[in-house]
């Protein structure tokens, strides 16, 4: 089965800095990481091969640097690694990012001859948190989506999805070729060796960029060209907190008083 994971680098914190002039993340002096969702997918397809057999490709588009993100896959079970990068695509939103990524997919199904059976994406990037990637890259390929997968078998050509939902979960049966968005699993994506840490290091990174794909390519539809999301005001919010000592005559009383605060402030 052959697998294609989507993984974003994203700064290695939640305190997101939005710089005021430019309405961008300020990225300097963060360092990143692989997002985590990403790192889950990762793991369900490594799992996913090792049962069946195939290859696990790792895709982001990104700056160069994204190349160390994508190694740290090779590290973790991945076999190939792919940085879509160039300078047109610069600026894009959601919708653009996903547009690039779906005529990546194209171009490397054309070039192997095959579709991905399966393509894996985060729940939500943990810095831009839209949660649309996965599903606006499913709507450009034409195929199938489950969203919220936390658990997958394959059987028979098909796989069974354990989607997660408010109430509960759902079990979801798809055909192959299909995307899915994963969330955090029972299992904790593996550790990479010594040894697969070395080889990651000097593995080839290809590199796709505008010019790779020109001949289906709609570089209307790239960067800030092609993205119909205007930031038009972005704001930090102000954090305010108040402290009150509660210094009744017993426990009880304080506990008493402490639940009249909290049903007044609509807490509880
Ligand atoms: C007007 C505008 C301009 C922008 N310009 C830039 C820019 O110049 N540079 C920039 O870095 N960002 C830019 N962005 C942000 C960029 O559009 C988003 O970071 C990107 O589309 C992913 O959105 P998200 O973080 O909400 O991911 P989600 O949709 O929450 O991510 C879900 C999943 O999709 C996959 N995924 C998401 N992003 C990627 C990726 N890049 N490669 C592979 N898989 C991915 C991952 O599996 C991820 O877990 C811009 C946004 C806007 C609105």
């Amino acid at each position: 089965m052959n697998i294609l994971v989507c993984i974003k680098q994203v700064p290695d914190t939640t305190e997101i800095k939005i710089d005021p002039e430019k309405h961008t993340l300020i990225r300097d002096g963060v360092p990143s990481i692989v997002n985590t969702f990403d790192t889950y997918g990762l793991e369900m397809a490594c799992r996913l091969k090792e049962e069946t057999g195939g290859t696990v490709t790792v895709v982001t588009m990104g700056l160069p640097q994204a190349k160390n993100a994508l190694r740290s896959c090779l590290g973790a079970g991945a076999d190939e690694a792919v940085l879509i990068s160039d300078r047109p695509f610069g600026g894009s939103d959601t919708l653009a990012t996903s547009y690039i990524i779906s005529q990546a997919v194209a171009f490397l199904e054309r070039e192997k001859g095959s579709t991905f059976d399966l393509i894996l994406c985060g729940k939500q990037a943990i810095d831009g948190d839209t949660a649309q990637v996965g599903p606006e890259l499913s709507e450009h390929l034409g195929r199938p989506l489950i969203t919220y997968v936390s658990a997958l078998k394959y059987r028979n050509g098909e796989f069974e999805a354990k989607r997660e939902n408010d109430d509960g979960y759902d079990r979801i049966g798809v055909k192959a070729p299909c995307v899915m968005t994963v969330v955090k699993t029972a299992y904790e994506p593996r550790y990479p060796t010594l040894k697969a840490k070395i080889r990651a290091q000097w593995a080839d990174i290809r590199t796709i960029t505008a010019e790779t794909m020109k001949d289906t390519l709609d570089l209307s539809r790239c960067g800030l060209k092609g993205s119909p999301t205007k930031v038009v005001r972005t704001t930090t919010p102000q954090r305010q907190s108040e402290c009150q000592y509660i210094k009744e005559a017993s426990p009880a009383l304080n506990a008493g008083k402490l639940a009249d605060i909290l049903a007044r402030k609509k807490v509880i």
